[in-house]
C-alpha cells in the first residue's frame, strides 16, 4: 500500500504502464479471445456496463430491474434454442460458471434419486471442454473420457452408450466442441439419455448464439437444442457471439424442476435467509444490463446480419486455406474451425503469422490422443474486412517454411527432452532455455513438448508455472 493518497489520473497513468507488454494487435487480426462485431452502436453498451455497476443482483427484491433482466435475457435464449414455457435458467459469469451449475444440477438430482453413498460419473468426449473435469474435480465426480471419431471429430454415440453404468449422473456433449468447430450428433445421443434416463447437457458456449442466425441464414445444422427430447441443459456464453461484455453466460435448463437443484440457500446463521441462484452472491448487474442492452438493440435481424458476414468471412478464408494446401480438421459446420498441414510445420507457420500480426491460437494437440496439432480461428464480422490481408500474407509465409523444413533447417533434437519429460519431470523454465541452445522458437518448442509429453506430466510443469507467477513482486 503507498503511504499517500494520489490523485486518480496519476494513479490511472500508472496503471496503464502495465498494459505495456499486452497483445497489442490491429483490429481484426486476433482469430481469438475477442469476437468483434464490428459496430460502433454496440460500444454504447459499455456505458450502461458502467451505469449498472453497482446495482446488486444478490437482493433482487432490493434492485427488482436485475430480475427483470436476468428473466427476459433467459426467455430471449430460450425461444431461440427452441424452449418452451417451462424453460429457467440463469444469467453466469462466463461459461465455466455455467458449466459448474449445470454439473452441480445433475449430481444432485442423482444424489436425490440414487442416494449419496455414491460416486457419480461423467461420460464426456475427449473434445469437450477443460470445465466439464473443472466442475467433475470441484464436485467430486469421476470423469469418463470417451474417444471421438478420427476423421469427423465428432463423439461416436455407441461409444456413449457403452462407457454407461449405474454411477452415470451426466453425459457431456458440445454444439460445437471449440477445438474443431464440431456439433456431436446430440440427436442420436439425446435418444440414448432418454432411454436410460441420463442427465444430457449440450455445451453450446461458443455455438449457442450464432447457431440459431447460422440456421435462419440456410446453412444446414443438424439438431442440438431443446428440439431433442434428451436434452435437460444448455450452457450458452453472450460473451462470445453474443457480442457482449465478458462477464456474461446463461445456463439454461427444460423446466424449473432440473433448475432447482442449482440453488442454494441458507437460513442457518445470525444474518438473513441467504439464496443464491450461482455461484457469486454479490452479483454486480453491469454485465446482465449490457447485454440485455446488446440483444435488444440488434434483434433477430441484427444477429442473423452479423452471422451472415462471420459465415462469408469464414467461407472466404476456408477457401483460401485450401487453396494453399491447408486442410480444415474435421469438417467443421460452425464459424470456429481449425486448420492443419501434413506438408508445412503449422507451429512455425503461428510464428510467422505473428510476426505478422496475427494471432491465431495454436493447439499443439496430443499424441496419445491421436489429435492433430493445429491452428485455430473463431471468425467475428471484423474478419471480413481482414480476410484477404490474412490470405496474402499466409500465401507468402507458406512455401517459405515449407522450404524451411524441406531442407531439413528446422529439425532439432527433440528426442532427449521428451525422452527426460517422459520419465517424470518437465521444468518449463528448462525447456526454454533448450530451445534456444538450439536456435528454435521457445513457443514452438514448448508446443512439441506438449503434443509428445503425457498430460499429467504436462499439468504438473503448468501447476509449478503459475503457481510461481502468482506471487507478489519484490518491488523489482
Ligand atoms: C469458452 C467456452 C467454454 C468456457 O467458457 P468461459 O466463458 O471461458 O468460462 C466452455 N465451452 C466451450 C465450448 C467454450 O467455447
Amino acid at each position: 500500500m503507498p503511504e499517500k493518497s494520489s490523485s486518480m489520473d496519476i494513479v490511472r497513468e500508472e496503471l496503464y504502464k502495465y498494459t505495456e507488454s499486452d497483445i497489442d494487435v490491429k483490429e481484426g487480426r486476433l482469430f481469438t479471445y475477442l469476437y468483434d462485431p464490428d459496430m460502433k452502436s454496440l460500444k454504447e453498451a459499455n456505458d450502461i456496463f458502467v451505469e449498472f455497476l453497482n446495482r446488486n443482483g444478490m437482493d433482487y427484491h432490493a434492485f427488482p430491474s436485475t430480475l427483470r433482466i436476468e428473466n427476459d435475457i433467459v426467455a430471449m435464449v430460450g425461444s431461440l434454442l427452441h424452449g418452451d414455457s417451462n424453460i429457467a435458467g440463469n444469467f453466469t459469469t462466463g461459461g465455466t460458471e455455467s458449466i459448474l451449475l449445470a454439473v452441480k444440477s445433475a449430481r444432485d438430482m442423482f444424489f436425490s434419486e440414487k442416494g449419496n453413498n455414491r460416486t457419480p460419473e461423467m461420460i464426456v468426449p475427449v473434445t469437450a471442454h477443460p470445465a466439464f473435469r473443472k466442475a467433475a474435480e470441484y464436485l467430486g465426480i469421476k470423469v469418463i473420457r470417451v474417444h471421438v471419431d478420427e476423421d469427423s471429430f465428432r463423439s461416436i454415440p455407441d461409444k456413449i452408450e457403452k462407457a454407461i453404468t449405474e454411477n452415470t449422473a451426466i453425459i457431456v456433449t458440445s454444439a460445437p466442441n471449440f477445438p474443431f468447430g464440431v456439433i456431436d450428433p446430440i440427436d442420436e445421443i439425446g435418444a440414448i439419455a432418454e432411454k436410460h434416463k441420463i442427465w444430457l447437457h449440450v455445451d453450446a458456449c461458443v455455438g449457442g448464439m450464432i447457431l440459431p442466425f447460422l440456421s435462419m441464414a440456410g446453412v444446414e445444422v443438424r439438431k442440438w437444442d431443446f428440439m431433442v427430447p434428451g436434452v435437460t441443459s444448455i450452457s450458452l456464453d453472450l460473451h462470445k457471439y453474443g457480442f457482449t461484455p465478458k462477464g456474461s453466460s446463461v445456463i439454461l435448463y427444460r423446466n424449473h424442476d432440473f433448475r432447482r437443484y442449482q440453488l442454494y440457500v441458507n437460513a442457518n446463521w445470525p444474518g438473513y435467509p441467504m439464496s443464491n441462484v450461482g455461484i457469486q452472491s454479490t452479483k454486480s448487474a453491469a454485465p446482465m444490463a449490457a447485454s440485455w442492452a446488446v440483444m435488444n438493440s440488434l434483434g433477430i435481424t441484427g444477429y442473423l446480419e452479423l452471422a451472415r458476414k462471420t459465415l462469408a468471412a469464414k467461407e472466404k478464408i476456408v477457401n483460401g486455406l485450401l487453396k494453399l494446401g491447408y486442410h480444415i480438421v474435421g469438417s467443421p459446420e460452425t464459424t470456429v474451425f481449425a486448420f492443419s498441414s501434413s506438408e508445412t510445420d503449422i507451429f512455425r507457420i503461428g510464428t510467422e503469422l505473428k510476426k505478422k500480426g496475427w494471432f491465431l491460437q495454436v493447439q499443439p494437440g496430443s499424441e496419445a490422443d491421436h489429435m492433430p496439432s493445429s491452428l485455430h480461428l473463431n471468425i467475428s464480422p471484423i474478419h471480413a474486412r481482414v480476410a484477404d490481408e490474412f490470405l496474402d500474407d499466409l500465401k507468402e509465409i507458406t512455401p517459405r517454411v515449407k522450404f524451411e523444413k524441406d531442407s531439413g533447417r528446422s529439425n532439432y533434437d527433440l528426442l532427449n527432452i521428451i525422452q527426460s519429460a517422459k520419465n517424470g519431470h518437465i521444468d518449463i523454465e528448462d525447456v526454454l532455455k533448450e530451445a534456444d541452445k538450439y536456435g528454435k522458437n521457445r513457443q514452438e518448442l514448448l508446443y512439441e513438448i506438449i503434443r509428445h509429453v503425457p498430460p499429467e506430466i504436462v499439468e504438473t510443469a503448468f501447476m509449478d508455472m503459475v503457481n510461481n507467477d502468482f506471487r507478489p513482486s519484490d518491488g523489482s
